[in-house]
């Protein structure tokens, strides 16, 4: 992308790429501020699968409060008031209560969290055109012209890359910037009934396995679950090649010697109800977030692994974070601002969850040492005043950026 001169106005209009969950929340930020935005998102409305169980943490849902979203997502979700984490044997390694005074966490479908924002994105008046593919952009130095692989394009002040952690618009930023890092984890999930697991009463339980993580919550007859198995050799492609048949054979072995329900939660799993692997990956450090009139957002500039839970409640401050800057100050400045404000915090997170992928991941020594240890580090820093700093966090939307 050409920049010719550096742009010192503030934004009126913006483009932006993505409709998952930064692009909606973004797009409704910016209305709030006064900025008139699209949103041009590359797949057709409902072509993605439902997908599997995604926890929108507390400060997600103040995030997500602020563009009027927490109401309609409570209505859907369901409630995770305590977490309990076990070893592949039953022990329980730690419970986590419901923080006091903080909203509980919400679970739901990660599709369906996409699908409910541009919802309620497009109620607003917002434009979502759907079908765009976003493939390269030009700085006029007065504008920024996207261009589509249908060959249309779309023009604005900005241009906001709200198109998770392969995108495109990353390489307009910086050509030379990092890609995803493969976790060593590839993971499965879903919703599936008739298990036979009783009702876990608002609680999330997690299993360390002797050779796989497994996690699940059930309400009713239906049960969320997910699992993450360690799988060497994926840094380069290769989900692809392998479905239904090879993946859920490989998770009953992982989960055969363990002591709870992974298997009877896994005999529920049709193909029809398999939802494809997930390599699971981050983007630990993305140096540039933004030139020109161009910006990152999401897991586009910092994707942390699902091991943290956060990355969709991140995606959603980010968004509103950078609305905040871009209506108080000129587009540069705007966009130094936001990379200022949510850097150290996005990374601390992405971090911690790179821990955690290690502890999933752990050879039969090193879980020993972990079942030992974790006891002891969640009762020291589990606690709610060390992990207020990642849900206790609100954006001040009223203060002047
Ligand atoms: C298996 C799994 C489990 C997860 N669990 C959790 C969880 O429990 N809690 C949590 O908070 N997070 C979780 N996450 C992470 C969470 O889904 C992401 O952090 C979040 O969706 C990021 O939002 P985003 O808007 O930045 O990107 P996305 O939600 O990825 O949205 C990007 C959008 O951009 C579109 N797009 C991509 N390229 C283009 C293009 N060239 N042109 C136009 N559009 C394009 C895509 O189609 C997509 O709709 C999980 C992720 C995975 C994979």
């Amino acid at each position: 992308m050409q920049h010719r001169t550096r742009p010192q106005t503030k934004a009126r209009t913006a483009v932006i790429i993505g409709g998952g969950v930064a692009g909606p929340v973004a797009a409704m930020a910016l209305r709030m501020a006064g900025i008139e935005a699209t949103v041009y998102e590359a797949h057709e409305p409902g072509s993605g699968s439902r997908g599997g169980p995604l926890s929108v943490a507390p400060n997600g849902r103040a995030a997500l409060g602020l563009v009027g979203a927490d109401d309609i997502l409570t209505e859907l979700a369901t409630p995770t008031r305590r977490m309990v984490i076990r070893s592949y044997t039953g022990k329980i390694l730690a419970e986590i209560p419901e923080p006091p005074g903080q909203a509980p966490r919400l679970t739901l479908p990660r599709g369906q969290l996409s699908a409910e924002l541009q919802r309620l994105a497009a109620a607003e008046g917002i434009e979502l055109v759907h079908g765009k593919r976003f493939v390269d952009a030009t700085d006029t130095g007065r504008s920024v012209i996207a261009r589509f692989d249908d060959h249309t394009t779309a023009e604005a002040d900005v241009l906001i890359g709200c198109d998770g952690i392969r995108s495109a618009v990353r390489a307009v930023v910086d050509p030379r910037a990092p890609g995803p890092r493969y976790t060593g984890l590839v993971s499965f999930g879903g919703y599936v009934d008739g298990t036979g697991v009783p009702d876990t009463a608002g609680a999330q339980y997690f299993m360390f396995g002797r050779r796989a993580f497994f996690g699940y919550q059930v309400e009713g007859d239906e049960c969320a679950w997910f699992a993450n198995l360690p799988v060497k050799g994926l840094a380069s492609g290769g989900l692809e090649a392998t479905g239904y048949e090879h993946w859920i054979e490989a998770l009953r072995t992982a989960f055969a010697r363990d002591n709870g329900p992974a298997l009877e939660i896994l005999d529920r799993v049709t193909p029809e109800k398999f939802i494809p692997a997930h390599k699971l990956e981050d983007l630990p450090h993305t140096p540039v977030w933004s030139r020109g009139r161009a910006v990152l957002v999401g897991d586009a500039a910092h994707a942390t692994s699902p091991s943290s839970g956060q990355g969709a409640s991140l995606a959603a401050e980010s968004a509103i974070e950078l609305a905040r800057c871009l209506r108080d100050l000129p587009i540069d400045q705007a966009f130094r601002a936001y990379h200022r404000n949510r850097r150290e915090r996005v990374e601390r997170i992405i971090a911690i969850a790179a821990r955690t992928n290690q502890a999933k991941a752990a050879g039969p020594i090193a879980a020993r040492i972990r079942d030992l240890v974790l006891p002891i580090i969640m009762g020291r820093f589990n606690t709610p005043e060390r992990t207020a700093w990642q849900y206790d966090y609100r954006i001040n939307w009223e203060e002047v950026a």
